[in-house]
């Protein structure tokens, strides 16, 4: 059984359906990427395992580690071990680095410990009374992976969390991936729409078009398959 299991999922809003039968899974200590231009539902796909409000699920199945999602609210998700790092970060602004995290423990079940956290991120220890809105883009990223990580989950799932930053700094959030999977045993379905960053982090790749899941590919073949990635991606 795959930890998170994503079957014929048929999602939407009042505007109309966005996705048409969406099927992924995720094993236990995997890193997946679910790749996909502007628009083609990654968003959409995530909000929907998640149970964030909107979109409204039409059919399909989610499980996570064999329970129902569908029958279970957003708090409750969290609960069972599953994180959401949402695009765009979502910090508390006014809130330093060290009054996020120490918010988001509090609403877990079984957190991690604040020095778990810094020693898996340094940068942020020395930056620990800063509220997040003097942070650059790129800290604050690192906040929004940690304040998930403190919830001490078994998947993440991350929205896009190298958008817009610059090369060091994804360097930099690439191997925080690397290590929260590969010494913490987090489970992480990474969306991209940077394929470079996909292929350094991720073992296996969905390729969403429209609404559906058009390919699924090793990082092998996603590296050689330069027409699918012109096809789907632009690049
Ligand atoms: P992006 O990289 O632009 O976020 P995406 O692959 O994540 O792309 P989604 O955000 O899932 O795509 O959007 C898929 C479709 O759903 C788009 O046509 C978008 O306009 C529409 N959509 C997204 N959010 C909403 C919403 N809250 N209400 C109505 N339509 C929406």
């Amino acid at each position: 059984m795959s930890l998170l299991e994503v079957a014929g999922l048929q999602a939407g809003y009042e505007t109309g359906q966005v996705l048409f039968g969406v099927d992924l899974s995720v094993e236990e200590d995997e890193v997946v990427s679910l790749l996909g231009r502007n628009g083609a539902g990654k968003t959409t796909t995530m909000h929907a395992i998640v149970g964030a409000n909107v979109p409204t699920v039409l059919g399909g199945e989610i499980r996570f580690d064999g329970t129902d999602l569908r029958e279970r609210r957003n708090y409750q998700i969290s609960e069972l071990g599953l994180s959401l790092v949402p695009e765009g970060r979502r910090c508390f602004r006014d809130l330093t680095v060290e009054e996020n995290l120490r918010l988001a423990a509090n609403h877990a079940e079984d957190p991690l410990s604040i020095d778990d956290v810094w020693d898996q991120f340094p940068e942020l220890k020395d930056m620990h009374d800063r509220p997040s809105k003097n942070m650059s883009g790129g800290e604050q990223q690192m906040l929004a992976i940690a304040r998930s990580l403190i919830t001490n989950p078994q998947l993440i799932l991350m929205d896009e969390p190298c958008e817009g930053l610059a090369p060091l700094i994804v360097r930099r959030i690439e191997s925080i991936i690397k290590d929260i999977n590969g010494k913490r045993d987090v489970s992480v379905l990474l969306v991209e729409q940077n394929v470079a960053v996909a292929m350094a982090v991720a073992e296996r790749h969905y390729v969403i078009d429209e609404g559906e899941i058009v390919e699924e590919l090793s990082t092998e073949q996603l590296r050689k398959d330069e027409a699918l990635r012109q096809e789907y991606l632009g690049v």
